[in-house]
């Protein structure tokens, strides 16, 4: 079973192609929301490969944090653990899309509200997991609280260091893994290479490469896995979906290269759909793919 603690939030997306001066008013030509936050993406990414999944955070009392807990049942999520917050509103992400550029406002909202002393509450969530899952957009306390939980109880676990934060390194030693892209990598570890790095925390830390797939260090040498090749039309979640892919293969007792290998395809299938969470693929879709 698959725990992720992190996350939801709603996305508000508008299509302009004039972009507004100051103090002007404009009109665009397309609005639509889509749901998001790493958390989510990644526990419904996770329950559509077949894993028992339930999510961990916070959505506030408003109908944006009703439909983001309808969207994660209907893709199969536990929301026991999930908590409505009176005194905010749920997380959003406000995204304007100009002709070759974009702006994008978060407001964290709830998802700042899963703060270490709620974990008293989800305590027994996390002993009944195989492994737990993180991200960067809920406080860095409680992430830092939940991994040295999971640490004292022998809990695996899984930071995916996104958006960009840095992490101690007593924290880096306590987790399973660490799933950086390049840039988020380049922020971790600003005094090391790349090579380094990976040598120091061999089958720990996996870096993203994009269209290029991942790279790690298997203990005697360093090892890319490289992504299938597809055109795609919208990469937003790949990363989401390479991260739950990873871990349900690791968890089915995968071999790292096999897993990697695994979150390459359900990744590739991703960005060949719209939105976060559009293009990721079920179990039943990954079977179909002749590169299975
Ligand atoms: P993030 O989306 O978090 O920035 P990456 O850009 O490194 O992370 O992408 C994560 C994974 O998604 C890659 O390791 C790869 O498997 C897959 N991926 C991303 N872009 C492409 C692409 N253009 N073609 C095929 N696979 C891709």
């Amino acid at each position: 079973k698959i725990t992720v603690v992190g996350s939801m939030s709603t996305d508000f997306v508008v299509t302009t192609k004039v972009k507004p001066n100051q103090g002007e008013t404009v009109f665009g030509e397309k609005f639509s929301t889509a749901f998001g936050g790493k958390g989510a993406n990644q526990a419904v990414a996770a329950s559509r490969l077949g894993v028992d999944v339930a999510m961990v955070g916070a959505v506030g009392k408003d109908d944006f944090g009703t439909e983001i807990v309808a969207n994660l049942v209907k893709n199969g999520v536990d929301v026991t653990c999930v908590e409505r917050v009176t005194h905010t509103e749920s997380g959003s992400a406000h995204i304007v899309l100009y002709e070759n550029d974009n702006s994008i406002i978060v407001i964290p909202g709830a998802n700042n509200e899963v703060k270490p002393a709620a974990m008293t509450k989800f305590q027994s969530q996390l002993l009944a997991s195989d492994l737990v899952i993180l991200q960067n957009e809920i406080p860095q306390e409680t992430n830092e609280a939940i991994i040295d939980f999971c640490w004292q109880n022998g809990i695996k676990t899984l930071l995916n260091p996104a958006p960009a934060r840095s992490i101690a390194k007593e924290y880096i030693e306590k987790l399973t893994y660490l799933t950086p892209n390049e840039h988020e990598s380049a922020i971790i570890f600003p005094d090391q290479s790349r090579s380094e790095v990976l040598a120091q925390y061999p089958n720990k830390l996996i870096i993203t490469l994009g269209a290029m797939g991942a790279i790690y260090h298997d203990g005697t040498k360093e090892e890319i896995i490289p992504a299938f090749e597809v055109q795609p039309v919208d990469t937003t979640g790949a990363g989401d979906t390479f991260n739950a892919a990873m871990a349900t293969a690791l968890l089915q007792g995968l071999k790292m290269s096999e897993a990697l290998r695994f979150a390459n395809l359900a990744a590739a299938i991703s960005v060949q759909g719209f939105g976060a969470q559009g293009g990721m693929p079920t179990l039943e879709k990954m079977k179909e793919q002749k590169q299975y």
